[in-house]
Protein backbone atom coordinates (compact mmCIF):
# COMPACT_ATOMS: atom_id res chain seq x y z
CA UNK A 1 0.00 0.00 0.00
CA UNK A 2 0.82 3.35 -0.42
CA UNK A 3 0.71 5.38 3.46
CA UNK A 4 1.53 8.85 4.05
CA UNK A 5 4.53 8.87 6.10
CA UNK A 6 5.05 12.03 8.94
CA UNK A 7 8.58 11.24 9.00
CA UNK A 8 9.49 12.28 5.93
CA UNK A 9 5.88 14.03 4.89
CA UNK A 10 5.71 12.08 2.51
CA UNK A 11 3.42 9.54 1.00
CA UNK A 12 5.42 6.66 0.74
CA UNK A 13 5.24 2.35 -0.42
CA UNK A 14 4.69 0.64 2.51
CA UNK A 15 7.40 -1.44 3.80
CA UNK A 16 8.03 -3.98 6.58
CA UNK A 17 11.79 -5.27 8.31
CA UNK A 18 10.73 -8.89 7.91
CA UNK A 19 8.66 -9.91 4.46
CA UNK A 20 4.87 -10.06 4.96
CA UNK A 21 4.80 -9.15 8.71
CA UNK A 22 4.37 -5.92 10.05
CA UNK A 23 5.56 -5.27 13.66
CA UNK A 24 2.75 -2.23 14.69
CA UNK A 25 2.49 -0.34 17.94
CA UNK A 26 -0.20 1.97 18.90
CA UNK A 27 -0.30 4.70 21.93
CA UNK A 28 -3.09 3.83 23.83
CA UNK A 29 -5.48 5.82 26.18
CA UNK A 30 -5.26 7.08 29.35
CA UNK A 31 -7.76 5.56 31.54
CA UNK A 32 -9.13 8.50 34.04
CA UNK A 33 -12.09 9.03 31.91
CA UNK A 34 -14.33 7.72 29.36
CA UNK A 35 -12.68 8.09 25.78
CA UNK A 36 -14.36 10.74 24.16
CA UNK A 37 -15.36 10.12 20.36
CA UNK A 38 -12.13 12.17 19.25
CA UNK A 39 -10.39 9.85 20.43
CA UNK A 40 -12.01 6.94 19.56
CA UNK A 41 -11.60 8.62 15.38
CA UNK A 42 -7.90 7.72 15.74
CA UNK A 43 -8.91 4.23 17.37
CA UNK A 44 -11.08 3.26 14.62
CA UNK A 45 -8.61 4.66 11.58
CA UNK A 46 -5.78 2.47 13.20
CA UNK A 47 -7.89 -0.30 13.30
CA UNK A 48 -8.85 0.24 9.75
CA UNK A 49 -5.47 0.55 8.86
CA UNK A 50 -4.89 -3.07 10.46
CA UNK A 51 -7.54 -4.48 8.48
CA UNK A 52 -6.65 -3.05 5.44
CA UNK A 53 -3.24 -4.16 5.78
CA UNK A 54 -4.46 -8.18 7.08
CA UNK A 55 -6.76 -7.93 3.44
CA UNK A 56 -3.43 -7.43 1.66
CA UNK A 57 -2.12 -10.23 3.86
CA UNK A 58 0.10 -9.44 5.73
CA UNK A 59 0.66 -11.30 9.03
CA UNK A 60 0.19 -7.97 11.50
CA UNK A 61 1.51 -7.79 14.76
CA UNK A 62 0.15 -4.88 16.99
CA UNK A 63 0.59 -3.27 20.54
CA UNK A 64 -1.11 -0.98 22.83
CA UNK A 65 -0.26 0.39 25.95
CA UNK A 66 -2.37 1.49 28.28
CA UNK A 67 -1.40 4.12 30.42
CA UNK A 68 -1.95 4.14 34.03
CA UNK A 69 0.46 5.30 35.43
CA UNK A 70 -0.27 8.81 36.63
CA UNK A 71 1.05 11.29 34.53
CA UNK A 72 1.83 14.71 35.13
CA UNK A 73 0.04 17.21 31.98
CA UNK A 74 3.01 17.43 30.46
CA UNK A 75 7.11 17.30 30.42
CA UNK A 76 7.74 19.77 33.01
CA UNK A 77 7.18 19.21 36.64
CA UNK A 78 3.75 20.89 36.74
CA UNK A 79 0.00 20.61 36.16
CA UNK A 80 -2.61 17.32 37.73
CA UNK A 81 -1.67 13.81 38.26
CA UNK A 82 -4.00 12.83 35.62
CA UNK A 83 -5.28 9.47 37.34
CA UNK A 84 -4.91 10.54 40.84
CA UNK A 85 -7.55 13.56 39.60
CA UNK A 86 -9.84 10.81 38.48
CA UNK A 87 -9.68 9.04 41.61
CA UNK A 88 -10.82 12.06 43.77
CA UNK A 89 -13.26 12.79 41.27
CA UNK A 90 -14.85 9.38 41.86
CA UNK A 91 -13.96 8.94 45.43
CA UNK A 92 -11.93 5.45 44.16
CA UNK A 93 -8.26 4.26 44.70
CA UNK A 94 -5.99 5.14 41.63
CA UNK A 95 -6.14 1.32 40.27
CA UNK A 96 -9.70 1.18 40.20
CA UNK A 97 -10.32 4.02 38.17
CA UNK A 98 -8.02 2.51 35.89
CA UNK A 99 -9.40 -1.13 35.50
CA UNK A 100 -12.89 0.56 35.31
CA UNK A 101 -12.11 3.09 32.44
CA UNK A 102 -9.97 0.38 30.37
CA UNK A 103 -13.13 -2.05 30.42
CA UNK A 104 -15.04 1.11 29.41
CA UNK A 105 -12.59 1.66 26.53
CA UNK A 106 -13.07 -1.84 25.39
CA UNK A 107 -16.62 -1.44 25.70
CA UNK A 108 -16.70 1.46 23.25
CA UNK A 109 -14.43 -0.23 21.00
CA UNK A 110 -16.37 -3.61 21.13
CA UNK A 111 -19.54 -1.27 19.89
CA UNK A 112 -17.61 0.67 17.56
CA UNK A 113 -16.03 -3.17 15.76
CA UNK A 114 -12.59 -2.19 16.57
CA UNK A 115 -10.33 -5.12 17.01
CA UNK A 116 -8.59 -5.79 20.71
CA UNK A 117 -4.58 -5.43 19.30
CA UNK A 118 -2.64 -8.56 19.73
CA UNK A 119 -1.30 -7.50 23.12
CA UNK A 120 -2.16 -4.84 25.25
CA UNK A 121 0.19 -3.67 28.09
CA UNK A 122 -0.80 -1.48 31.13
CA UNK A 123 2.06 0.74 32.21
CA UNK A 124 2.13 -0.42 35.75
CA UNK A 125 2.52 -3.87 34.73
CA UNK A 126 6.05 -3.41 33.22
CA UNK A 127 7.75 -1.04 35.51
CA UNK A 128 11.36 -3.27 35.71
CA UNK A 129 11.40 -2.66 31.76
CA UNK A 130 11.29 0.82 31.96
CA UNK A 131 13.69 1.05 35.17
CA UNK A 132 16.30 -1.41 32.47
CA UNK A 133 15.85 0.95 29.50
CA UNK A 134 16.50 4.16 31.50
CA UNK A 135 19.84 2.59 33.37
CA UNK A 136 20.62 2.09 29.66
CA UNK A 137 20.34 5.10 28.51
CA UNK A 138 22.61 6.46 31.61
CA UNK A 139 25.08 3.80 31.12
CA UNK A 140 25.56 5.10 27.60
CA UNK A 141 25.57 8.60 28.35
CA UNK A 142 22.46 9.96 27.01
CA UNK A 143 20.67 10.31 30.49
CA UNK A 144 21.67 12.53 33.29
CA UNK A 145 20.48 13.01 36.95
CA UNK A 146 20.02 16.21 38.40
CA UNK A 147 17.96 17.12 41.43
CA UNK A 148 17.22 13.73 42.15
CA UNK A 149 15.32 13.20 38.39
CA UNK A 150 16.97 11.24 35.46
CA UNK A 151 16.45 13.49 32.15
CA UNK A 152 17.33 12.02 28.36
CA UNK A 153 20.10 15.17 26.97
CA UNK A 154 18.54 15.98 23.61
CA UNK A 155 21.86 17.68 22.67
CA UNK A 156 23.35 14.24 22.37
CA UNK A 157 21.39 13.30 19.22
CA UNK A 158 22.14 13.93 15.99
CA UNK A 159 18.51 14.97 15.18
CA UNK A 160 15.24 15.78 17.03
CA UNK A 161 11.89 17.35 16.19
CA UNK A 162 11.33 15.00 12.77
CA UNK A 163 7.81 15.89 12.70
CA UNK A 164 7.39 19.49 11.68
CA UNK A 165 4.60 19.15 9.23
CA UNK A 166 1.58 19.64 11.36
CA UNK A 167 0.00 22.55 12.35
CA UNK A 168 1.27 24.79 14.98
CA UNK A 169 -2.07 24.29 16.84
CA UNK A 170 -1.73 20.58 16.94
CA UNK A 171 2.04 21.44 18.14
CA UNK A 172 0.89 23.02 20.67
CA UNK A 173 -1.36 20.43 22.58
CA UNK A 174 1.76 18.66 23.99
CA UNK A 175 2.68 22.39 25.55
CA UNK A 176 0.90 23.74 28.47
CA UNK A 177 1.05 27.33 28.94
CA UNK A 178 2.39 29.06 31.84
CA UNK A 179 4.56 25.90 32.57
CA UNK A 180 7.59 27.10 34.85
CA UNK A 181 10.87 25.95 33.12
CA UNK A 182 12.50 22.84 34.61
CA UNK A 183 16.00 24.44 36.51
CA UNK A 184 16.95 20.60 36.48
CA UNK A 185 17.66 20.65 32.55
CA UNK A 186 20.44 21.10 30.60
CA UNK A 187 18.70 21.43 27.52
CA UNK A 188 15.08 23.41 26.70
CA UNK A 189 13.94 19.89 24.91
CA UNK A 190 15.48 17.56 27.77
CA UNK A 191 12.32 15.12 29.71
CA UNK A 192 12.25 13.39 32.41
CA UNK A 193 12.84 9.87 32.32
CA UNK A 194 12.07 8.83 36.03
CA UNK A 195 10.74 11.05 38.60
CA UNK A 196 11.84 10.68 42.46
CA UNK A 197 11.58 14.58 43.04
CA UNK A 198 8.70 16.59 42.28
CA UNK A 199 6.68 19.46 43.08
CA UNK A 200 3.89 17.57 43.13
CA UNK A 201 3.62 15.11 46.42
CA UNK A 202 0.83 13.53 45.83
CA UNK A 203 2.33 10.89 43.25
CA UNK A 204 0.22 8.11 43.78
CA UNK A 205 1.91 5.38 42.46
CA UNK A 206 5.43 5.02 43.18
CA UNK A 207 8.05 2.03 42.72
CA UNK A 208 11.47 1.70 44.11
CA UNK A 209 14.29 2.13 41.24
CA UNK A 210 17.99 2.77 41.67
CA UNK A 211 17.62 6.62 41.98
CA UNK A 212 14.95 6.52 44.71
CA UNK A 213 11.37 6.17 44.78
CA UNK A 214 9.68 7.48 41.98
CA UNK A 215 7.74 6.93 39.02
CA UNK A 216 7.90 6.96 35.28
CA UNK A 217 8.54 9.94 33.16
CA UNK A 218 5.54 10.52 30.26
CA UNK A 219 6.91 8.94 27.27
CA UNK A 220 8.84 6.18 28.31
CA UNK A 221 6.61 3.57 28.63
CA UNK A 222 5.96 3.20 24.64
CA UNK A 223 9.58 2.46 23.65
CA UNK A 224 9.72 0.00 26.36
CA UNK A 225 6.45 -1.82 25.81
CA UNK A 226 6.92 -1.59 21.94
CA UNK A 227 10.56 -3.13 22.43
CA UNK A 228 9.59 -6.12 24.73
CA UNK A 229 6.80 -7.02 22.09
CA UNK A 230 7.41 -5.61 19.15
CA UNK A 231 11.53 -6.25 19.06
CA UNK A 232 14.09 -3.99 17.98
CA UNK A 233 12.42 -2.93 14.34
CA UNK A 234 9.00 -1.46 14.21
CA UNK A 235 7.30 -1.14 10.91
CA UNK A 236 4.50 1.51 11.96
CA UNK A 237 3.43 3.42 15.13
CA UNK A 238 0.68 5.07 15.25
CA UNK A 239 -1.13 7.57 17.37
CA UNK A 240 -3.95 10.99 16.66
CA UNK A 241 -1.74 13.97 15.37
CA UNK A 242 -1.81 15.85 19.19
CA UNK A 243 1.32 12.76 19.74
CA UNK A 244 3.53 13.31 17.60
CA UNK A 245 5.07 16.32 19.65
CA UNK A 246 6.63 15.62 21.79
CA UNK A 247 5.67 12.82 22.88
CA UNK A 248 6.81 10.77 19.58
CA UNK A 249 9.89 12.63 19.27
CA UNK A 250 10.90 11.61 22.70
CA UNK A 251 10.11 8.08 21.68
CA UNK A 252 12.17 8.23 19.00
CA UNK A 253 14.98 9.96 21.25
CA UNK A 254 14.71 7.46 23.66
CA UNK A 255 14.48 4.21 21.77
CA UNK A 256 17.41 4.76 18.76
CA UNK A 257 20.01 6.09 21.79
CA UNK A 258 19.31 2.64 23.59
CA UNK A 259 19.23 0.41 20.79
CA UNK A 260 21.94 2.28 18.42
CA UNK A 261 20.29 1.74 15.10
CA UNK A 262 16.99 3.26 13.76
CA UNK A 263 14.10 2.23 14.79
CA UNK A 264 10.53 2.68 13.43
CA UNK A 265 10.78 4.41 9.95
CA UNK A 266 7.00 4.86 9.30
CA UNK A 267 4.78 6.94 11.48
CA UNK A 268 0.72 7.32 10.83
CA UNK A 269 -1.41 10.52 12.37
CA UNK A 270 -4.71 10.75 12.53
CA UNK A 271 -6.07 14.14 12.69
CA UNK A 272 -8.13 15.51 15.34
CA UNK A 273 -12.12 15.34 15.43
CA UNK A 274 -12.94 18.64 16.41
CA UNK A 275 -16.53 20.85 17.13
CA UNK A 276 -17.22 23.82 16.32
CA UNK A 277 -15.37 25.22 19.58
CA UNK A 278 -12.04 23.45 18.73
CA UNK A 279 -10.78 20.07 19.84
CA UNK A 280 -12.53 17.95 22.06
CA UNK A 281 -10.67 17.61 25.06
CA UNK A 282 -11.19 15.11 27.91
CA UNK A 283 -9.49 17.30 30.37
CA UNK A 284 -12.31 20.21 28.87
CA UNK A 285 -15.37 18.44 31.36
CA UNK A 286 -18.45 17.91 28.97
CA UNK A 287 -17.68 15.86 26.61
CA UNK A 288 -18.68 13.63 23.44
CA UNK A 289 -19.04 9.49 24.81
CA UNK A 290 -20.34 6.29 22.45
CA UNK A 291 -22.93 5.71 25.49
CA UNK A 292 -24.05 9.35 24.63
CA UNK A 293 -24.59 8.66 20.98
CA UNK A 294 -26.38 5.11 22.24
CA UNK A 295 -28.65 7.24 24.62
CA UNK A 296 -29.58 9.89 21.86
CA UNK A 297 -30.64 6.64 19.71
CA UNK A 298 -27.61 6.20 17.51
CA UNK A 299 -26.35 3.08 16.68
CA UNK A 300 -22.72 3.38 17.01
CA UNK A 301 -21.69 1.67 13.74
CA UNK A 302 -23.23 4.86 12.19
CA UNK A 303 -20.50 6.92 13.84
CA UNK A 304 -17.72 4.36 12.58
CA UNK A 305 -19.28 5.39 8.88
CA UNK A 306 -19.52 9.03 9.81
CA UNK A 307 -15.81 8.57 10.46
CA UNK A 308 -14.79 6.17 7.61
CA UNK A 309 -16.44 8.53 5.24
CA UNK A 310 -13.28 11.19 5.60
CA UNK A 311 -9.89 11.12 5.34
CA UNK A 312 -7.62 10.46 8.36
CA UNK A 313 -5.32 13.45 7.62
CA UNK A 314 -8.15 15.86 7.37
CA UNK A 315 -9.12 17.55 11.06
CA UNK A 316 -12.93 16.03 10.95
CA UNK A 317 -16.04 18.61 12.17
CA UNK A 318 -18.45 17.08 14.46
CA UNK A 319 -22.20 17.67 14.66
CA UNK A 320 -25.29 16.12 14.98
CA UNK A 321 -26.42 16.87 11.99
CA UNK A 322 -23.39 15.47 10.48
CA UNK A 323 -23.83 12.55 12.36
CA UNK A 324 -27.63 12.16 11.04
CA UNK A 325 -26.96 12.15 7.78
CA UNK A 326 -23.91 9.99 8.11
CA UNK A 327 -26.17 7.50 10.04
CA UNK A 328 -29.61 8.11 7.34
CA UNK A 329 -27.02 6.85 4.85
CA UNK A 330 -25.96 3.93 6.64
CA UNK A 331 -29.14 3.18 7.30
CA UNK A 332 -30.39 3.38 3.61
CA UNK A 333 -27.14 1.45 2.62
CA UNK A 334 -28.33 -1.77 4.88
CA UNK A 335 -31.50 -1.72 3.92
CA UNK A 336 -30.55 -1.99 0.20
CA UNK A 337 -28.04 -4.82 1.30
CA UNK A 338 -30.90 -6.01 2.74
CA UNK A 339 -32.87 -5.87 -0.34
CA UNK A 340 -29.97 -8.28 -1.96
CA UNK A 341 -31.18 -11.84 -2.31
CA UNK A 342 -28.74 -14.40 -0.91
CA UNK A 343 -29.24 -17.55 -2.55
CA UNK A 344 -29.61 -16.52 -6.27
CA UNK A 345 -26.92 -18.42 -7.79
CA UNK A 346 -23.07 -19.16 -7.06
CA UNK A 347 -20.74 -16.41 -6.47
CA UNK A 348 -19.06 -14.77 -9.88
CA UNK A 349 -14.65 -15.60 -8.48
CA UNK A 350 -13.21 -13.31 -11.39
CA UNK A 351 -16.33 -10.82 -10.44
CA UNK A 352 -15.14 -10.93 -6.93
CA UNK A 353 -11.14 -11.23 -7.62
CA UNK A 354 -11.59 -7.65 -10.11
CA UNK A 355 -13.63 -5.77 -6.95
CA UNK A 356 -11.43 -6.92 -4.87
CA UNK A 357 -8.52 -5.00 -6.75
CA UNK A 358 -10.83 -2.10 -7.19
CA UNK A 359 -10.77 -1.99 -3.05
CA UNK A 360 -6.83 -2.49 -2.86
CA UNK A 361 -6.38 0.46 -5.51
CA UNK A 362 -9.19 2.96 -3.64
CA UNK A 363 -8.13 2.03 0.28
CA UNK A 364 -4.51 1.11 -0.58
CA UNK A 365 -3.92 4.92 -1.60
CA UNK A 366 -3.33 6.18 1.91
CA UNK A 367 -5.78 4.44 3.55
CA UNK A 368 -8.33 6.11 1.44
CA UNK A 369 -11.84 4.63 3.16
CA UNK A 370 -13.83 6.77 1.90
CA UNK A 371 -13.23 5.32 -1.49
CA UNK A 372 -13.73 2.08 0.49
CA UNK A 373 -17.53 2.80 1.10
CA UNK A 374 -18.22 4.22 -2.26
CA UNK A 375 -16.88 0.76 -3.51
CA UNK A 376 -19.76 -0.88 -1.26
CA UNK A 377 -22.21 1.37 -3.56
CA UNK A 378 -20.72 0.49 -6.41
CA UNK A 379 -21.23 -3.62 -5.70
CA UNK A 380 -24.25 -2.68 -5.44
CA UNK A 381 -24.77 -2.53 -8.75
CA UNK A 382 -22.15 -4.69 -10.08
CA UNK A 383 -22.70 -6.20 -12.92
CA UNK A 384 -23.06 -9.74 -11.17
CA UNK A 385 -26.22 -11.81 -9.35
CA UNK A 386 -27.17 -10.92 -5.80
CA UNK A 387 -24.77 -13.88 -4.08
CA UNK A 388 -21.71 -12.13 -5.79
CA UNK A 389 -22.41 -8.60 -4.66
CA UNK A 390 -23.11 -9.58 -1.46
CA UNK A 391 -19.89 -11.63 -1.23
CA UNK A 392 -18.16 -8.63 -2.64
CA UNK A 393 -19.76 -6.42 -0.04
CA UNK A 394 -18.55 -9.41 2.69
CA UNK A 395 -15.20 -8.86 1.51
CA UNK A 396 -14.62 -4.94 1.61
CA UNK A 397 -16.29 -5.32 5.40
CA UNK A 398 -13.35 -7.22 6.25
CA UNK A 399 -11.72 -3.45 6.16
CA UNK A 400 -14.78 -1.37 7.04
CA UNK A 401 -15.95 -3.94 9.94
CA UNK A 402 -19.64 -1.93 9.59
CA UNK A 403 -20.95 -5.23 10.11
CA UNK A 404 -22.59 -4.30 6.69
CA UNK A 405 -23.85 -8.73 5.87
CA UNK A 406 -24.58 -9.20 9.53
CA UNK A 407 -27.14 -6.07 9.71
CA UNK A 408 -28.46 -6.97 6.12
CA UNK A 409 -29.55 -10.18 7.15
CA UNK A 410 -31.16 -8.78 10.65
CA UNK A 411 -33.27 -6.46 8.59
CA UNK A 412 -34.27 -9.57 6.35
CA UNK A 413 -35.61 -11.42 9.37
CA UNK A 414 -37.15 -8.48 11.02
CA UNK A 415 -39.10 -7.63 7.99
CA UNK A 416 -40.09 -11.54 7.54
CA UNK A 417 -41.18 -11.53 11.24
CA UNK A 418 -42.90 -8.18 10.94
CA UNK A 419 -44.69 -9.40 7.62
CA UNK A 420 -45.76 -12.99 8.95
CA UNK A 421 -47.06 -11.31 12.23
CA UNK A 422 -48.95 -8.41 10.38
CA UNK A 423 -51.21 -11.01 8.12
CA UNK A 424 -51.74 -13.35 11.04
CA UNK A 425 -52.33 -11.11 13.75
CA UNK A 426 -55.02 -9.39 12.67
CA UNK A 427 -55.32 -10.78 9.03
CA UNK A 428 -53.99 -8.01 7.22
CA UNK A 429 -51.29 -8.01 4.92
CA UNK A 430 -48.92 -5.04 5.05
CA UNK A 431 -46.73 -4.66 1.62
CA UNK A 432 -44.26 -1.66 1.85
CA UNK A 433 -40.75 -0.85 1.55
CA UNK A 434 -39.10 -2.82 4.14
CA UNK A 435 -39.20 -0.71 7.55
CA UNK A 436 -41.02 -2.20 10.40
CA UNK A 437 -41.60 1.10 12.36
CA UNK A 438 -44.19 1.74 9.14
CA UNK A 439 -45.26 -1.54 8.76
CA UNK A 440 -46.11 -1.46 12.58
CA UNK A 441 -48.24 1.86 11.79
CA UNK A 442 -50.07 0.86 8.93
CA UNK A 443 -50.72 -2.17 10.82
CA UNK A 444 -52.72 -0.32 13.78
CA UNK A 445 -54.77 1.80 11.70
CA UNK A 446 -56.06 -0.97 9.70
CA UNK A 447 -56.87 -2.94 13.05
CA UNK A 448 -58.32 0.93 13.90
CA UNK A 449 -60.42 0.50 11.03
CA UNK A 450 -61.39 -3.10 11.43
CA UNK A 451 -62.37 -1.97 15.01
CA UNK A 452 -64.69 1.26 13.17
CA UNK A 453 -62.75 3.27 15.07
CA UNK A 454 -62.23 5.61 12.31
CA UNK A 455 -60.78 8.83 13.96
CA UNK A 456 -57.75 7.10 15.45
CA UNK A 457 -57.72 5.71 11.23
CA UNK A 458 -57.42 8.97 10.24
CA UNK A 459 -55.18 10.14 13.19
CA UNK A 460 -52.47 7.86 11.80
CA UNK A 461 -53.23 8.03 8.05
CA UNK A 462 -52.49 11.53 8.78
CA UNK A 463 -49.31 10.61 10.57
CA UNK A 464 -48.24 8.39 8.08
CA UNK A 465 -48.55 11.29 5.46
CA UNK A 466 -46.48 13.68 7.56
CA UNK A 467 -43.82 11.33 7.25
CA UNK A 468 -44.23 10.85 3.14
CA UNK A 469 -46.48 7.27 3.16
CA UNK A 470 -48.84 7.03 1.06
CA UNK A 471 -51.42 3.82 1.96
CA UNK A 472 -53.64 2.05 -1.08
CA UNK A 473 -56.07 -0.24 0.64
CA UNK A 474 -56.29 -3.31 -1.60
CA UNK A 475 -59.02 -6.31 -1.30
CA UNK A 476 -55.81 -8.39 0.29
CA UNK A 477 -54.47 -5.44 2.66
CA UNK A 478 -52.74 -2.13 2.38
CA UNK A 479 -49.87 -1.21 0.22
CA UNK A 480 -47.69 1.42 1.63
CA UNK A 481 -45.14 3.38 -0.79
CA UNK A 482 -42.76 6.61 0.12
CA UNK A 483 -43.64 9.33 -2.12
P1 LIG B 1 -5.40 9.92 25.45
O1 LIG B 1 -6.35 8.94 26.06
O2 LIG B 1 -5.66 11.35 25.82
O3 LIG B 1 -3.97 9.52 25.71
O4 LIG B 1 -5.63 9.88 23.87
C1 LIG B 1 -5.83 8.69 23.17
C2 LIG B 1 -5.62 8.91 21.68
O5 LIG B 1 -6.58 9.79 21.14
C3 LIG B 1 -4.26 9.49 21.31
O6 LIG B 1 -3.77 8.80 20.17
C4 LIG B 1 -4.58 10.93 20.98
O7 LIG B 1 -3.64 11.47 20.09
C5 LIG B 1 -5.94 10.79 20.34
N1 LIG B 1 -6.78 12.00 20.39
C6 LIG B 1 -6.91 12.89 21.41
N2 LIG B 1 -7.81 13.86 21.10
C7 LIG B 1 -8.27 13.58 19.85
C8 LIG B 1 -9.23 14.19 18.97
N3 LIG B 1 -9.93 15.29 19.32
N4 LIG B 1 -9.44 13.61 17.76
C9 LIG B 1 -8.75 12.49 17.40
N5 LIG B 1 -7.86 11.87 18.18
C10 LIG B 1 -7.61 12.39 19.40
ZN1 LIG C 1 2.93 6.43 23.05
Amino acid sequence: MYLYNSATHKKELFTTHTPGRVEMYTCGPTVYHFAHIGNLRSYIMEDALEKYLRYEGYDVNRVMNITDVGHLSGDSDAGEDKMLMGARREHKSVMEIAQFYTDAFFDDCRKLNIKTPDTVQPATGLIPEFIAMVQGLLDKGYAYLAGGNVYFDTSKLTRYHIFFDHDEEDLQVGVREGVEEDTNKRNKNDFVLWFTKSKFEDQALKWDSPWGVGYPGWHIECSAISLKYNGEYLDLHCGGIDNAFPHHTNEIAQSESYLGHPWCPQWFHVHHLNTDSGKMSKSKGEFLTVSLLEEKGYDPLAYRFFCLQSHYRKALVFSWENLDNAAGAYRKLIARIAALKPDDGPVDGAVLEAARQKFIKAVGNDLNTSLGVTAVYDALKADANDATRLAIIGDYDRVLSLSLLEKAAQKREDDARLSAGASTSAGITVTGEGDPAIDALVLKRAEAKKARNFAEADRIRDELRAQGVELTDTPTGVVWKRV
